[in-house]
Formats: C-alpha cells, structure tokens, sequence
C-alpha cells in the first residue's frame, strides 16, 4: 500500500510502498476514505514537542483523524462487520483499568497507544485499529465530513463541556483555525455569545458565518481593551497554536473567568501571578477525548448541528499541505483521500 512515512523530523515525509497492516485478533484493518492534517502532525514531524519526541515511532506514518471502511477483521472482533464505516481518533488503544480509564477520562490513560504516534496512523491507503476504539460513522455523514472530527471536532467539543459553557455565557475563541470553527459553533450550539479573534479576515468571515456574534482583529493594538470591554469572558479558549494568543487570552477571562489550554504552542506560556489571582482565574487545560466524546461529537454534526469546513488532497500532496498548515494559510481543515490515484 502507499503510505506517506516519516522518517527523520524536520524532514519531508516520504510516499512509499509498504506491506499492508495485518490485523491481530482484536483488531481491524480498515480502508482509509480521509484523514484530516492536524496541526499536531506539523509539530510530531519537526519533533517540536520534546516530551513527546521520545515516544514516536520510527519510522512512523503520522494521522489521526481517520475516517474508513473495514475491509478485514480480527477473529475476536465481534462488536463490528466488514463494510461497516468507522473513525479512528488519537486515543488508539486505552488500557480499561487504570484509575483514569476507570473514571471516564480514559484520554489521560497512562498506557495509551496514539494514533499517528506510538502506531502508524492514516496517511495511508490503510490501517489496523482496534476494534474496541473504533466508532461506528453515523449513515447522514461523509468520511471527509467525519475525519476531522476525530481530533479536532472531539476536542473543542469535551473542552466545551468540561467547563461546563452555559446559555448567555461569553465564550471568546482565539484562532479561528480547524478547531477553532468548530468552537464557534460548538459555542453557539450551546447558547453562548461567541466572539472570534483571528489574524486573518476571511477566517473572521467564516466565524460570523458559523453564528460568532462580533469578531475581533488579533494585530489590532487596542485588542486586549477591546476584548475587556464588554466585561470579558466566562471562558476565553486558545485553539491556535500560538503563544501571542495565549498572552491576549488571558486578559480576556472576567473574574473567575476560565482560560481554556487546547492549542499547543512549542513555546511555554506565563501568566502575572497577581493578576491570575486578583480575578481568580481559573486555568483548564483540555486533552481530545474519550469515546463517549467521540460519540456525542459525531451526533452533533449528524444532527446537522456542526459541520467541518473541508477541502480534500490527495496523500501525494501531503508535504505541501504541511507546508501550508504551518504558514496558516489553511481555513477549516484539509483532509487527505489515500484512495484518490496519485496520477
Ligand atoms: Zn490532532
Ligand atoms: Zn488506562
């Protein structure tokens, strides 16, 4: 099969042939129809995440917001058919028995596989997952609709719930990027007045079409003024990965307000401690997703509640999508179609 392989960070992938996965007894071998390009790939192939760096396979196909077709399973599987369709997220296998598997935050499993991390993801024609971590794509969406909901969709849609958005709240989200826009209509589904704050205008249009009430230029001088004008926010979250909007970010959140850790910068972020603790800030941060969340966040784009804006690449094109994902030039999210020829 053609897969696009990483083998050296900071080096462009690579478009081989490689022997097709076989799955073992719990596992499926799945057709893969899309995978989205997250910003995380950008950071696992330049090997920006130290902490990580040690744990990525080598070499490694990268993706993980894959959506497929089962063409073969495992003999113990049980739960799935062949045909069936399915996604694949982050979370690629938890253990089921830590205490964090055991409380309903098995995405903080501490013997968790990763998709397009510790095993190959799906910048591939196929890939094997384990049937326990696959979930059934409802029949109304498409594999690019769903792809990335996977990680991005599934991680705007827990950070949302886990501080608990409410009717009337002010959201502020900055970046208006693959997860960003799905923020903005998370938000909006939820009841809160959202506000976008990006770089780039036509990423502002897109968040006034996705129901965002005002936006805000991120370059404007005053924007921190602007931001505390109308009071702040209950929640400001940061789904760019930038440390600039962290520094605007914090400033958004009103007393008691919740800064929302979700985008990623390589760099460390630094608050003013007196400040964090004159307005009693609370900080959360906020990683992808369990199953369950996985679910809800496909039942909300079937109910036609949220939908991804996507524009599909061929796997050969992978490297220039890279590219232009780290230059932001990309609005919604690029997904890949391994099974378009590459000629
Ligand atoms: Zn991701
Ligand atoms: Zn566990």
């Amino acid at each position: 099969m053609r897969a696009a392989l990483l083998r050296d960070f900071k080096s462009p992938l690579i478009i081989e042939e490689v022997p097709r996965p076989t799955p073992g007894p719990d596992e499926l071998l799945i057709e893969v129809e899309a995978c989205g390009v997250c910003h995380s790939d950008l950071h696992i192939a330049d090997g920006d995440w130290t902490q990580l760096a040690g744990i990525v396979k080598k070499p490694l196909i990268p993706g993980h917001e894959i959506a497929g077709r089962v063409v073969e399973r495992g003999a113990a599987v049980a739960n799935l058919q062949v045909g069936d369709r399915v996604g694949i997220p982050w979370v690629h296998r938890t253990c089921g028995e830590c205490e964090f598997c055991r409380s309903g935050n098995e995405n903080l499993c501490l013997m968790q596989q990763i998709t397009g991390v510790t095993v190959d993801g799906g910048y591939a024609e196929f890939l094997k997952a384990p049937a326990s971590h696959a979930t059934p794509i409802p029949p109304s969406l498409s594999a690019l609709e769903a792809a990335p909901l996977m990680c991005a969709g599934v991680t705007v849609y827990r950070a949302l719930h886990q501080v608990r958005l409410s009717p009337g709240q002010r959201l502020a989200v900055f970046g208006v990027g693959g997860l960003g826009h799905l923020a903005v209509q998370i938000g909006v589904a939820l009841g809160a007045e959202v506000t976008a704050i990006d770089l780039a205008n036509e990423k502002l249009a897109l968040a006034k079409a996705f129901g965002a009430s005002k936006t805000l230029d991120a370059r404007s001088p005053t924007l921190i003024r602007e931001l505390r004008a109308g009071g702040g926010f209950h929640v400001a979250i940061v789904t760019s990965a930038s440390k600039t909007a962290y520094d605007a970010a914090f400033y958004a959140a009103r007393p008691t307000g919740t800064l929302l850790v979700v985008g990623l910068p390589a760099e460390n972020i630094c608050f003013p401690p007196i400040l964090m603790a004159a307005g009693e800030i609370r900080i959360r941060a906020s990683a992808v997703g369990t199953r369950q969340d996985v679910r809800g966040v496909l039942e909300m784009a079937a109910a036609g509640r949220l939908r991804c804006q996507i524009s599909s690449r061929p796997l050969h094109e992978v490297n220039s999508v890279l590219e232009e994902l780290r230059h932001g030039r990309i609005s919604g999210r690029v997904v890949l179609t391994p099974q378009t020829p590459s000629t």
